[in-house]
C-alpha cells in the first residue's frame, strides 16, 4: 500500500514524505509507533509532529545497494528508512544530529527497537549514517536487531587553553626567528627588543649576513 499520511488520534494529519510503498502489516507497525510513541515524543517537547521523513521505502535491490546482495527487505516493502521529524512548529529533528538532545534520540531508538525486528543507524555498519532503518524481517524465534549507537553530544565549548608545549618542540629562538620572516611580526620583534635591550645575546631576526651572501653570488656569475 501507499502510506501518505498516519492519522493521530485527535485527527491530525503526520505526512509521509514522499509517500512510502509499503506492505500493510509494515504500514500498520508505522502508523502504530508515530500514534503511541512518536507522537507523545513530539508532545513531550511542546508541539507536534507534522511530517516524517521518508529517505527511502520500497525499491527492488540489494542490501546496502550491492548487487547480487541479498534482497533487501525494501525490495520487499517491508522497510523504511527515516531521517527526520518534522514538528508543526517548523523545527525538523534530525534522528543521526548529535546536537539533537540524547534523551530524545534514545526514546526513538527504544521505541523503535520495541516495534521493528531490525533498527539500523549509526555505528551499525556503516551504511547507516545518515538515516535509520526499521524493518519487519522475519527471523526464526523472532530474532531482533537492533543496532544504533546514539552519539554524544559533541562538546558545546572548545578548550579554551592552547595545548602544553611539547617538549620535543624546538627551541623557541627557532620559532621566533621563523615568524620574523612575516614583516609585521620582524617590526614587533625589533620593537620588543628595543624596549628590552637586555636581550640582546640573541642573534637579530633582520640579521644582513643571507642579503649579503647572495649579492656576492650575484657579481661573481
Ligand atoms: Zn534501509
Amino acid at each position: 500500500m501507499r502510506l501518505e499520511a498516519v492519522v493521530l488520534p485527535d485527527k491530525r494529519r503526520v505526512s509521509v514524505k514522499p509517500a512510502a510503498i509499503l506492505r500493510c502489516p509494515m504500514a500498520s507497525a508505522i502508523a502504530a509507533w508515530i500514534r503511541t510513541d512518536v507522537a507523545p515524543l513530539a508532545a513531550s517537547l511542546g508541539s507536534v509532529i507534522s511530517d516524517l521523513d521518508n529517505f527511502d521505502s520500497f525499491e527492488c535491490r540489494g542490501r546496502n545497494r550491492m548487487v547480487g546482495g541479498r534482497l533487501s527487505e525494501h525490495g520487499r516493502a517491508n522497510a523504511i528508512d527515516i531521517r527526520a521529524l518534522k514538528l508543526a512548529s517548523g523545527r525538523s529533528i534530525s534522528l543521526v544530529d548529535r546536537t539533537v538532545s540524547r534523551s530524545l534520540r534514545e526514546s526513538v531508538l527504544h521505541s523503535a527497537c520495541a516495534r521493528f525486528s531490525t533498527v539500523l543507524g549509526p555505528g551499525s555498519d556503516g551504511y547507516h549514517e545518515d538515516h535509520i532503518h526499521l524493518d519487519l524481517m522475519e527471523r526464526r524465534n523472532n530474532y531482533k536487531i537492533c543496532q544504533w549507537d546514539v552519539w554524544e553530544p559533541l562538546p558545546q565549548i572548545a578548550p579554551l587553553l592552547p595545548a602544553e608545549r611539547p617538549d620535543e618542540a624546538p627551541p623557541r629562538e627557532v620559532a621566533d626567528k621563523s615568524d620574523a620572516t612575516k614583516p609585521n611580526a620582524a617590526k614587533s620583534e625589533a620593537a620588543k627588543s628595543d624596549a628590552a635591550r637586555s636581550d640582546t645575546s640573541e642573534p637579530e631576526a633582520g640579521d644582513t649576513s643571507p642579503p649579503a651572501k647572495k649579492r656576492r653570488q650575484n657579481r661573481r656569475f
